[in-house]
């Protein structure tokens, strides 16, 4: 994989050292770690099993229409992302372990109380991760695929981005630069991203009380993935959701959830649903007659945002819906 060892021709170059110096240490490093499989392969099974269950329960007991196309095209970007997961997780593992070969704090490797520290660790930077991800468009073109469909069920969990795992690991850097081993981190990404499969679904209703004040349940996503004013960019959680109530991002289920986005792409094209916010998002920083500070902003800015001052944006909504609420009362 790494022929990089110069030829008697050619003079060695910063990066045949560079990919040595990397070939080398995750050599060394591999030799003491244990084998992870990758998580996400074992648990499609599981995922095809439970979605054939709730097509099945949806059709009898709630006499819904299931919308098998929608389905469809959850389940082609679902494939999709693992396709090519095969490429960008060796990718992300190579820059973690050349982050974490220059420079870690701590050595947290396998121990069983490394795995305790990386469920919260992890967690913690998923949730600022996924905050981001609705606050900057940079981040939400490859995020709002996960929220492009006015379904929710099982399927819409494997509505997954085709772009996002070639940046946003960036996240999770912080953790290499501690000291987490990066295996570690990766393993646990895998782990969060099959908890919460289960609950994208309207099958569950509340759980116990302790149980949903301390863990993302299906009540607590569905707000998350539902255009109600009130619920727009809240419960950013992975696993716990601790998170957005220490943070001021929580909000409890309490009105019937509209699925979808604020404005709907209307699409099942797999192609179109992976890449419209990008094109949308160059196009608008592209071809405006505006300065680069403007172009720079409809990158990192929230989306919605204009540069005229027209754009409407997520917490607009929601201040106009608490304003109504005032009135009212
Ligand atoms: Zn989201
Ligand atoms: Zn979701």
């Amino acid at each position: 994989m790494f022929k990089v060892v110069p030829t008697q021709n050619q003079t060695p170059t910063t990066k045949h050292f560079l990919f040595m110096f990397v070939s080398t240490k995750i050599h060394s490093i591999s030799m003491q770690i244990p084998e992870f499989p990758n998580l996400i392969h074992y648990a499609i099974p599981f995922f095809v099993i439970t979605v054939i269950l709730e097509v099945l329960l949806t059709v009898k007991v709630k006499m819904d229409n299931y919308k098998y196309k929608d389905a469809a095209a959850s389940i082609t970007m679902g494939l999709g992302n693992v396709a090519i997961g095969l490429f960008t997780k060796g990718a992300v593992l190579v820059v973690f372990y050349f982050i974490y070969n220059l420079f870690h704090v701590f050595e947290i490797s396998f121990a069983w109380w490394a795995w305790i520290l990386i469920l919260f660790a992890e967690d913690f930077m998923y949730y600022w991760n996924h905050r981001i991800a609705h606050q900057s468009r940079l981040f939400w073109a490859s995020h709002v695929v996960h929220h492009s469909s006015k379904e929710y069920n099982l399927s819409t969990a494997l509505r997954q981005t085709w772009s996002g795992s070639f940046y946003t690991f960036i996240f999770w850097i912080p953790l290499v630069l501690i000291g987490f081993h990066p295996v570690l981190i990766l393993v646990q990404m895998s782990i969060s991203l099959i908890y919460q499969y289960w609950i994208h679904t309207e099958m569950i209703d509340k759980l116990p009380k302790w149980f949903e004040a301390v863990f993302n349940t299906p009540s607590h996503h569905r707000v998350h993935h539902a255009t109600n004013p009130q619920y727009l960019d809240r419960n950013h959680a992975g696993i716990f959701i601790i998170w957005d109530k220490l943070f001021g991002t929580f909000e409890p289920e309490v009105e019937k959830p509209v699925y979808g986005l604020v404005k709907n792409i209307e699409t099942f094209n797999p192609v179109k649903i992976a890449f419209l916010e990008w094109f949308y998002m160059f196009k608008d920083a592209f071809t405006s007659r505006i300065s680069l500070v403007n172009r720079i902003k409809y990158v990192l800015k929230p989306p919605g945002w204009r540069h005229d001052g027209t754009g409407i944006l997520s917490t607009d909504m929601r201040k106009e819906w608490e304003e109504k609420q005032q009135s009212e009362m």
